[in-house]
């Protein structure tokens, strides 16, 4: 099969197109063939070992949203068949212990996740344990599916399981135009929430309003947190959900109603923000951090995608394998609008 390989760190050059064996399914194990992997920002921090903070098990494919289609599978497996239009899931865990059993895998302390410790999907093909295999509900596109995987599961969980969303309640979207983003002001609205999203650029804040946000507000102007207090009637929101960390965060936390609740899942404008602390016991909001999310969520995820019960991701480029490089610079350049995937099947 072809494959980008990554051996060391570094620039776009480290990730090279060379060919490998097929591989083999193993008892337990699945082999599908890549229909379209997203490229995510997780993927270039790997790549560069941003603060060497994620462990790298190297050589590795890279990429961990993976749609395609069974293509073989091992002695033992008989809940997916060749052809089946599937899912492969990101999480590596031990399966057993309180953590996994309780479905919240990423507090594992075996935890290793596709395309960083195992290899993934930027690949024609990729082998992996039949549990991480999800066949896809009817009519769910394996290209919709690698574009929604991680980015749907992650805010629903941070939406649902962790802040708690209740019908009529106001959300903030940091980065609406980001995958997180995206995904989350698509599950706030279909949960019934009013949508309040950021962004950069105007013609982003143009592409929010299409996708149905009641307002798109300009975060780097100055005040922009009191605008979104006023827009909110003049209390704040309910929720805010940030994956921005120092450039949004403490302007989100201000735009919070009292007892407001906010939600992070990362960090990528930089680890370390400064906030009042009077602030967050005087007003009584709550500040909670969110990781990944669980399989039962992600087949609540395809079932709502299949359904038509949420909208899809907006996909801005689909390139083939061969230009993994283009596709992240792309991704790293914020000038895009939607998922960017590789399509390897193609
Ligand atoms: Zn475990």
């Amino acid at each position: 099969m072809r494959a980008v390989v990554m051996s060391g760190y570094g620039g776009p050059e480290v990730l090279e197109l060379v060919e490998r064996p097929d591989p083999q399914a193993g008892p337990g194990e699945v082999v599908v063939r890549v229909g379209a992997v997203a490229v995510n920002r997780l993927d270039i921090w790997v790549r560069e070992d941003v603060g060497h903070a994620y462990a790298a098990r190297l050589p590795v494919i890279p990429g961990y949203d993976v749609g395609g289609a069974v293509a073989a599978v091992g002695e033992g497996v008989s809940d997916v068949a060749v052809g089946e239009a599937v899912y492969v899931h990101y999480d590596y865990s031990c399966g057993r212990c309180a953590y996994c059993l309780e479905g919240d895998e990423a507090a594992c302390a075996g935890y290793e996740v596709m395309g960083v410790q195992r290899d993934g999907g930027y690949a024609e093909l990729v082998l992996a344990p039949a549990r991480n295999v999800f066949p896809l509900p009817g009519g769910l596109d394996a290209r919709v599916a690698a574009a929604a995987g991680s980015v749907y599961l992650t805010a629903y969980h941070m939406l649902f399981a962790r802040a708690g969303l209740r019908p009529g309640e106001t959300v903030l979207v940091t980065a609406g135009g980001s995958g997180v983003g995206g995904a989350a002001i698509a599950l706030a609205r279909m949960a019934g929430a009013r949508v309040i999203a950021t962004a950069s650029t105007a013609a982003k804040r143009e592409r929010l309003l299409a996708a149905g946000v009641e307002h798109a507000i300009d975060y780097t102007a100055a005040g922009w947190p009191d605008e979104v207090r006023a827009l909110a009637g003049g209390r704040g929101v309910d929720v805010a959900v940030d994956h921005v960390g120092r450039a949004a965060f403490p302007g989100a936390l201000a735009a919070l109603a009292n007892r407001g609740r906010i939600v992070l899942c990362g960090a990528s404008s930089g680890s370390e923000a400064t906030i009042d602390l009077v602030d967050v016991f005087a007003r009584q909001v709550s500040i909670i951090g969110s990781s990944d999310g669980s399989r039962r969520e992600l087949h609540e995820v395809f079932r709502l995608l299949a359904e038509g019960r949420v909208a899809p991701p907006p996909i801005s480029a689909e390139l083939p394998l061969e230009r993994a490089a283009d596709a992240q610079a792309l991704l790293a350049s914020r000038d895009h609008y939607g998922r960017v995937l590789l399509t390897p099947g193609v």
